[in-house]
C-alpha cells in the first residue's frame, strides 16, 4: 500500500530520469512512491516543473526560460500550476494501478476521483489547445500545414499552467488507449515508478536495470537476513 500524503517526506534535487517510455509516466516517476509517502520529489519548485518539461521535449529550453520568468512575476500562479502538477502525477499513477488492476493501492485517491480530476484537467488543457495553420521549417510558403497547438506556446510570457495542460492532454491519451498491457509497476522496494513496456517479448520488470534490477539482484546475492531496505529512503542513489 503506498501511503501519499499530501505533503513529501523528502525533496530531491536529482536529475530527472525519463526511462518510462511515455511522458505523462516519466512524469509520475519524478517522486519515489514508497509505503511510507512519497520519498524523493524531484517536483520542489516551478523551476523544477519546467526542467522536467524541457527534459521532458515538451516544451523548448527558450519557452522554459520564459515560462520561470513569467513565474517569478507570479508567484501564487506559478505555485497551483506546481500543486495542479502533483495532483495530476497522483491521478495518473491511480488510474494505471487501478486498470492494472491494484485497486486497494491508494486509500488516499480512489480511482473514481483520479478520473474525474484528471478528465477537469483535459478538459481545461483541451481549452487551450486549437487547429492552427503552421509552417514547417524548411517547407514551401505554398504549403502551409494545419496541426494543434497550444495557445501562448510562443508568447513572451507564456501561460504557466501550460505544462500541466500539455501533461494531461498526452495523460488522458495514455489512459484511453488500449496499450494497458505494456504498462508496468516496477516492485523496487522504495520505487513504485511506472513504465510502457516496449520490449518485443512483454518482458521488461524494472524501472532501470542500473537501480532497482541491480539492487534486487545484489539482495538475492545476500540472502533474506541482509535484505532489508534501508528505513526511510532509497539505498542507492538513482
Ligand atoms: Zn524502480
Amino acid at each position: 500500500m503506498v501511503n501519499v500524503g499530501e505533503t513529501p517526506r523528502s525533496w530531491s534535487g536529482a536529475p530527472f530520469r525519463y526511462i518510462a517510455g511515455h511522458v505523462a509516466l516519466d512524469l509520475v516517476n519524478t517522486v519515489d512512491w514508497t509505503a511510507a509517502g512519497l520519498v524523493e520529489d524531484r517536483l520542489n519548485s516551478y523551476e523544477r516543473l519546467v526542467e522536467w518539461s524541457v527534459g521532458a521535449k515538451l516544451v523548448s529550453a527558450r519557452t522554459g526560460e520564459r515560462l520561470c520568468a513569467h513565474a517569478a512575476r507570479r508567484m501564487t500562479a506559478a505555485a497551483r500550476a506546481l500543486r495542479d502538477a502533483r495532483a495530476l502525477r497522483h491521478a495518473i499513477r491511480r488510474l494505471v494501478l487501478a486498470r492494472l488492476g491494484h485497486e486497494a493501492a491508494d486509500p488516499s485517491l480512489t480511482a473514481d476521483a483520479a478520473l474525474a480530476s484528471l478528465s477537469r484537467m483535459a478538459q481545461a488543457a483541451a481549452m487551450h489547445h486549437q487547429l492552427a495553420v503552421v509552417r514547417r521549417p524548411g517547407a514551401k510558403r505554398s504549403a502551409p500545414a494545419i496541426d494543434w497547438v497550444w495557445t501562448g506556446l510562443d508568447d513572451a510570457e507564456p501561460p504557466l499552467d501550460l505544462i500541466v495542460w500539455m501533461a494531461a492532454h498526452a495523460a488522458a491519451a495514455l489512459v484511453s488507449s488500449s496499450s494497458v498491457d505494456r504498462w508496468g509497476v516496477c516492485p523496487g522496494a522504495t520505487c513504485g515508478w511506472l513504465f510502457m513496456d516496449t520490449t518485443r517479448n512483454g518482458q521488461r520488470r524494472w524501472c532501470e536495470m542500473a537501480t532497482c534490477g541491480t539492487r534486487a539482484k545484489d539482495r538475492r546475492r545476500r540472502g533474506p537476513l541482509r535484505a532489508r531496505p534501508t528505513p526511510g529512503g532509497k539505498e542507492t542513489d538513482r
